[in-house]
């Protein structure tokens, strides 16, 4: 089989510690299987500050890129963010982020299946619960803002954490797991979501 094939693509999420306290782990885990995902690699753990510390910089243009962010919604409501250098904000994110990942255990999947990356993200929602879409994960489960996550100094809490690009989803699996805890493995259901021709069906 060619490596490349689309339906190799992995990536990463991580059932983030409001998403185990909601009690949503089996919602989370039902919405990506009955898209057709496959999970290959599971674990539950408490990260350590310096864990969650490099996993956010594994990109070191993301600490840049999510101040932007940040700055650009503020602008886009009229508001003035908290600073205008956006290294800046992404500190304050990041001091953040390490008080939510370890404030209780996580858990950490890799799902594989056609388009992983993208549709994992789809199913999944935009960033802020106040505006991702009705039907997302974060949509549905939960209403984090910006602003109210800004306004009390902490993380927005959107439940789960889920790689942005097949690279980043690469290196976050490399990050959490050894390459041993990633299995290889056949569904069943892949014949038909996968196979050039769908057999075996008439007795
Ligand atoms: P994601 O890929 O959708 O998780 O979003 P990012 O990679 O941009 O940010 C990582 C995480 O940091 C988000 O899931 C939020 O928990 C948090 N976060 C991102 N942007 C902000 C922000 O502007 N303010 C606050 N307080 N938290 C943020
Ligand atoms: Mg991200």
């Amino acid at each position: 089989m060619n490596d490349k094939h689309p339906k190799t693509e992995k990536t990463l999420v991580i059932i983030k510690p409001d998403g185990i306290q909601r009690t949503l782990v089996g919602e989370i885990i039902g919405r990506y299987e009955r898209m057709g995902l496959k999970l290959v690699g599971l674990k539950m753990a408490v990260p350590t500050a310096e864990h969650v510390e490099k996993h956010y910089s594994l990109d070191p243009n993301w600490k840049r890129l999510v101040g932007e962010k940040a700055i650009a919604s503020y602008e886009k409501k009229g508001q003035e963010p908290p600073s205008r250098d956006p290294i800046e904000v992404g500190d304050r994110v990041i001091d953040g982020l390490k008080k939510y990942f370890t404030s209780g255990p996580v858990i950490a999947m890799v799902w594989q299946g056609a388009h992983a990356v993208e549709i994992i993200r789809k199913v999944t929602g935009g960033t802020e619960p106040r505006s991702s879409d009705v039907g997302t994960i974060r949509g549905d489960f939960v209403l984090d803002s910006y602003q109210m996550a800004d306004t009390d100094g902490r993380a927005v809490r959107n439940l789960i954490h889920a790689s942005g690009s097949i690279e980043e989803a690469n290196a976050e699996i490399a990050h959490w797991f050894d390459e041993k805890e990633v299995l290889n493995y056949r569904l069943v259901q892949e014949a038909i979501m996968y196979d050039v021709n769908i057999d075996g069906i008439w007795e």
